[in-house]
């Protein structure tokens, strides 16, 4: 077989370890093994499903999903306040980060991105031949807005803004935004993945820039990340050109229907967006309490923790030795003895707390 050249030493996205490989390494029942990596929501959507259900056997599922997901796209267009022509829907995002790549990304162009951030920006522009420019963040996390505006070139062709940011649960501020939407001719994309948590969004800009994309998922605040459902908005033009090399039918009719029946269900949504939110505040509380752990603020639906004493792969092994995962991100700049970690219910961040202490405690002085 020959290869296309970039696979050689290509870096892959990484994941932690899988429930059923964990329960196996460690002896463990898989049922018990709290995942604290994923960012996803502790609410099983029973109540989607139900509805879901009631429906199913009137799903059309032996033909081809209608390719343009108009239904779901008029239901967003209602959510967002938005027209249906500004919307384009994908495989989660993560597919759309994928026809970003398409559209914008030749051999050798670049790619600016905030780093730390998410992974994924850097897997598919590399994946295209585009060379990936990292920008890092002052030592609050806030992106560098000048130095991006410095590294911009005419080799440049998309900004990634990860608002807010994974891992560091900040905000991107409306002033980086615009500047770099008024210096700039760049596509800009601004990731709102966890939107929902934070309740700022930048969709309206799209009206005045062309090069505007935000990016949104079902996989955060709606408890639907195994049904694989996200979305792209931006001015109706721009729309028309990420359609071109978006597939017809990577969405099944199933996951179709329940990201509707979603956005039919937005009160049960919002209600779990508040519980999530009042658990984040008291994990912090608790978090704070343990001697050695720094808590960054959050407004996402995760937490960003450093720890002062101890080793963090150390203590993520001690945490995956109880069946905790959380997700280690200690080796990038900037995040040092550094965990991310997921909110989940009440009873089990007690879970994750207590052990936190035990595993600090045992390290002594
Ligand atoms: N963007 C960010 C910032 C994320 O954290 C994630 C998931 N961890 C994604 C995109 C991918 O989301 P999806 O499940 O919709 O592919």
């Amino acid at each position: 077989m020959r290869l296309r050249g970039i696979l050689e030493g290509f870096k892959p996205y990484e994941w932690e370890s899988s429930t059923l490989d964990i329960a196996k390494k460690f002896g463990l029942d898989p049922d018990k093994i709290l995942r604290f990596d994923t960012n996803t929501m502790p609410f099983h959507p029973e109540r989607l499903l139900k509805i879901l259900n009631q429906k199913l056997l009137n799903l059309r599922v032996n033909e081809y999903p209608e390719p343009s997901y108009l239904e779901l796209r008029e239901a967003l267009a209602e959510y967002l306040g938005r027209s249906v022509d500004e919307i384009t829907v994908t495989a989660g995002c993560d597919e759309a980060l994928d026809i970003l790549s398409k559209v914008f990304i030749d051999p050798k162009t670049k790619v600016l991105v905030s780093t730390p951030t998410y992974a994924m920006y850097r897997v598919v522009v590399e994946a295209m031949g585009g060379k990936i420019v990292n920008i890092q963040r002052k030592p609050d996390f806030s992106d560098d807005v000048e130095k991006i505006v410095e590294a911009v070139d005419d080799k440049t062709r998309i900004i990634f803004l990860c608002n807010p940011n994974n891992p560091t649960a900040n905000p991107t501020s409306e002033e980086t935004v615009l500047r770099l939407l008024k210096e700039t001719d760049c596509a800009i994309v601004v990731d709102e993945s966890y939107f929902e948590f934070y309740g700022k969004s930048f969709v309206n800009l799209i009206d005045k820039y062309e090069n505007l994309i935000i990016l949104r998922t079902f996989s955060k605040a709606f408890s639907l990340a195994g049904a694989r459902v996200g979305y792209m908005v931006a001015n109706r033009k721009t729309i028309d050109i990420l359609n071109i090399m978006r597939p017809p039918n990577s969405l099944t009719v199933i996951s179709l229907a329940l990201a509707k029946i979603a956005l039919e269900n937005l009160e049960w949504v919002k209600e779990n967006v508040k519980k999530v939110i009042e658990e984040r505040e008291k994990l912090i509380e608790d978090l704070k309490k343990i001697d050695g752990v720094h808590v960054y603020p959050s407004v996402t639906n995760f937490l960003l923790v450093r720890f002062v004493k101890g080793d963090v792969n150390h203590i993520h092994r001690k945490l995956l030795e109880k069946g905790i995962i959380t997700r280690n991100v200690g080796s990038h700049p900037m995040l040092e003895n550094c965990l991310r970690i997921t909110v989940r219910k009440r009873e089990e961040n007690m879970v994750l707390v207590e052990n936190l202490e035990r595993i600090l405690s045992e390290l002594g002085g």
